[in-house]
């Protein structure tokens, strides 16, 4: 499989040569084409194996750019991986001129606010923050069309499980999740069995 056979768009195509991604990964083979064909999947996978342009591209491919409103939300544990998915999928949807942003603590929360105002396709978020977002009325949702609950170990390693639960809750319930992981204990499993439909388990 190359990335010639995903039909991708041209604006992202040329994201990924000057990316210099030659080759999808082996995560990239399964979960590209499965993602495109809007299929829940859960995902094990290890950090370094390509997991976050498995979602960025498939995502940045089907995001309407007209669409001012957000359809994208990534749950990332840490801020530090909130920015380094933005700024993943802001390089992967250059050409397509896709707007990601980040939303996370300890940053001031009315810069975020006026951020969410202009046009947004995705927003990454710790849970906390986001939680707040959707709270004051500043990130809506009714637009969402993707969930991606990246590292969701760590996620609930880290005591989050409330705040990713009320945030699911406030999503349409006609959107796609991909639940990435890279150990699948029980309270993940829980969680995908709960709120997904159907999703095919990938193992890499
Ligand atoms: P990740 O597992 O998402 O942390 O990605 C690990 C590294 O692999 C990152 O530096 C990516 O930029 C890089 N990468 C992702 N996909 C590809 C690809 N198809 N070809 C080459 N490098 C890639």
């Amino acid at each position: 499989k190359n990335f010639e056979d995903y039909r991708l768009s041209e604006e992202i195509t040329r994201a990924l040569a000057v990316l210099k991604y030659d080759q999808p990964t082996e995560v990239q083979k399964e979960v590209i084409p499965k993602a495109l064909e809007k299929q829940d999947l859960v995902v094990k996978s290890q950090t370094g194996s390509g997991k976050t342009a498995s979602f960025a591209i498939p995502i940045s491919e089907m995001m309407d750019w007209e669409e001012k409103k957000p359809q994208t939300l990534i749950l990332t544990p840490t801020r530090e991986l909130a920015v380094q998915v933005r700024e993943d999928v802001t390089n992967i949807g250059r050409f397509k001129r896709i707007k990601a942003m980040a939303v996370y603590g300890k940053e001031p929360f009315s810069k975020q606010k006026d951020e969410l105002k202009q046009k947004t396709h995705v927003v990454v978020g710790t849970p906390g923050r986001t939680m707040d977002h959707i709270e004051r009325g500043t990130l809506e949702l009714d637009k969402i069309k993707f969930l991606i609950i990246d590292e969701a170990d760590e996620m609930l390693n880290m005591g989050f499980i409330d705040e990713v639960e009320s945030i699911i809750k406030e999503l349409p319930e006609n959107r796609v999740t991909m639940v990435f992981s890279a150990t699948l204990p029980k309270d993940v499993e829980n969680l995908c069995h709960q709120y997904m439909k159907d999703p095919i388990h990938i193992e890499i």
